[in-house]
C-alpha cells in the first residue's frame, strides 16, 4: 500500500539459526519461498515449533521435507487442555526422532488465559518430566506468569541435564536472572525493535551474551522495518542487529556467539 522504500534485510557473513518460528503456517509455495529466500540471508537452519496435537505431525513432516528444518515436539499453554496420556505417548514417539531437538513449546500464559491455570501446570509439569526422561531440552513460553513459571522450573532445573531456552522473554528482570542463573538461554525475537519495549531491551542487556538466542517467532512480531508484513526467519539480521546494537558489539561477532549457543542448545545430543 505504501510506495515508501523499506530498507534491504542487511546481509551477514556468519550463518543464522533460526531457534523459534512456526512454518506449519505456510502453504507449500509461502514455505519454498521463505526457505530460499531464509538461504540467502544467510540463515543456515530453522527449528520450527509445535503448539498443538494438531501439529505434532505436521512438524514431523516438515523436518523431512528439507535437511535445513528442525522441529520440536510439545503443547503450548493455550492448548493445554489437548494434553493428554495419548497425546504424551505421541510426543515421546515422536521425540526419538533425531530430527526433533527439543520438548516444546510449553509453559504457562496468564495473559489470555486459554486454558486453566491448573491445566496449564499440570502440562507444563508432565512435558518438563518428558523432557528429563528424554533427555531434551524445553523451549519455554511463559508470559504473566513469573511467579509460578519460576515455582516449576525451581522443582525440575536439576535434572533437565540439557536446560532450555524462554523464548520470547518478556517477563521481569527477576525472573530472567532466576532463569539465567539455572542455566538457561533467553530467546529475543523483532519486540526488541518496537518502540515500547525498553523493558525487553533492558533485559537483553543483562543476559550475558553466551545465554542469547535469536528468533523470530514468525508469522508473528515481525521486527522493523517491516512490521505490517507477516514475519519470516529472513528478517533475523534485524534482530541480530538490534541485539548487537544493545550489547555495543560487533554484528559478526553476536551472530557467531548466537549461532554458537544456539548449536550447544539444540545440536550439542546427536
Ligand atoms: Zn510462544
Ligand atoms: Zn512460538
Amino acid at each position: 500500500m505504501s510506495s515508501k522504500k523499506r530498507r534491504d534485510i542487511p546481509r551477514f557473513e556468519t550463518p543464522i539459526i533460526e531457534t523459534h518460528c512456526h512454518l506449519d503456517y505456510l502453504d507449500q509455495s509461502e514455505l519454498d519461498v521463505t526457505l530460499e529466500k531464509s538461504r540467502e540471508m544467510g540463515v543456515e537452519r530453522i527449528i520450527t515449533i509445535a503448539v498443538s496435537a494438531d501439529n505434532l505431525h505436521r512438524v514431523m513432516e516438515l523436518t523431512k521435507v528439507s535437511p535445513y528444518i528442525w522441529g520440536t515436539q510439545g503443547i503450548h499453554p493455550h492448548d493445554a487442555a489437548s494434553y493428554t496420556p495419548a497425546v504424551d505417548d505421541i510426543i515421546r514417539a515422536n521425540a526419538a526422532d533425531k530430527r526433533i531437538v527439543a520438548v516444546g513449546e510449553i509453559g504457562l500464559d496468564y495473559h489470555y488465559d486459554l486454558a486453566d491455570r491448573s491445566v496449564q501446570c499440570s502440562a507444563f509439569e508432565a512435558q518438563l518430566q518428558a523432557a528429563v526422561d528424554l533427555n531434551l531440552p524445553v523451549v519455554i513460553h511463559t508470559r504473566e506468569a513469573d511467579d509460578d513459571t519460576r515455582a516449576i522450573l525451581q522443582n525440575y532445573s536439576s535434572s533437565l541435564s540439557r536446560k532450555g531456552v524462554i523464548h520470547s522473554f518478556t517477563s521481569s528482570l527477576a525472573l530472567a536472572e532466576f532463569c539465567l542463573a539455572e542455566g538457561f538461554m533467553l530467546g529475543f525475537n523483532g519486540i526488541i525493535t518496537f518502540n515500547r519495549a525498553d523493558n525487553v531491551r533492558e533485559i537483553v542487556a543483562a543476559t550475558p551474551l553466551s545465554q542469547i538466542l535469536l528468533e523470530t517467532d514468525a508469522p508473528y512480531l515481525t521486527p522493523v522495518p517491516y512490521r505490517g508484513k507477516p514475519n519470516a526467519p529472513y528478517y533475523l539480521p534485524f534482530i541480530a542487529e538490534a541485539v548487537a546494537a544493545i550489547k555495543a558489539i560487533d554484528i559478526e561477532d553476536l551472530l557467531q556467539q548466537a549461532n554458537s549457543n544456539s548449536r550447544a542448545l539444540f545440536f550439542s545430543g546427536a
